[in-house]
């Protein structure tokens, strides 16, 4: 009651194929049955920028996978953008709404959900004003919108 239970890894990602991400949520929905899942980015962030350079990263190419794949996703609205820092910004809140999709995907979070109320969040921190900022994920809406492939009946 009242304690978080945290996760953190490099531009805030909850991949599919993360053992050490998978087992989290697994401990958090099934064990500790939490009610709140948030994903917490934050704008400037080195990994998201990172993702944005065409540079050759070595072991850090399949992890930043991830965001240039969000991005692809997202491009005619992030290529409008000019300003670089606004743009990375941009996909820094982006990615924060995607890796919610991602957690919804997960059995775990489908489980839970079926079962008991579960809510998903998705928060960016501000580090210059301290400010949080709320992208208002409705979980309900995401639940109804995934595709028929990623269910477990
Ligand atoms: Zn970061």
């Amino acid at each position: 009651m009242g304690e978080v239970f945290v996760h953190r890894n490099i531009a805030n990602i909850a991949p599919n194929n993360d053992f050490n991400f998978i087992t989290v949520i697994n401990y958090a929905l099934t064990h500790l049955e939490v009610k709140h899942v948030i994903v917490c980015g934050h704008y400037h962030c080195g990994g998201i920028n990172a993702a944005m350079e065409h540079k050759d990263l070595g072991f850090l190419n399949p992890w930043l996978r991830n965001i240039r794949d969000i991005y692809r996703l997202h491009s005619e609205e992030l290529d409008a953008i000019q300003n670089v820092v606004q743009r990375n910004n941009r996909l820094v809140e982006i990615n924060v709404v995607e890796q919610c999709v991602n957690i919804a995907k997960t059995v775990d979070f489908q489980k839970a959900y079926k079962t008991r109320e579960v809510y998903l969040h998705g928060w960016v921190f501000d580090l210059k004003t301290g400010k949080l900022i709320d992208m208002k994920i409705d979980t309900d809406l995401i639940m109804n919108k995934i595709e028929r492939i990623y269910r477990m009946d």
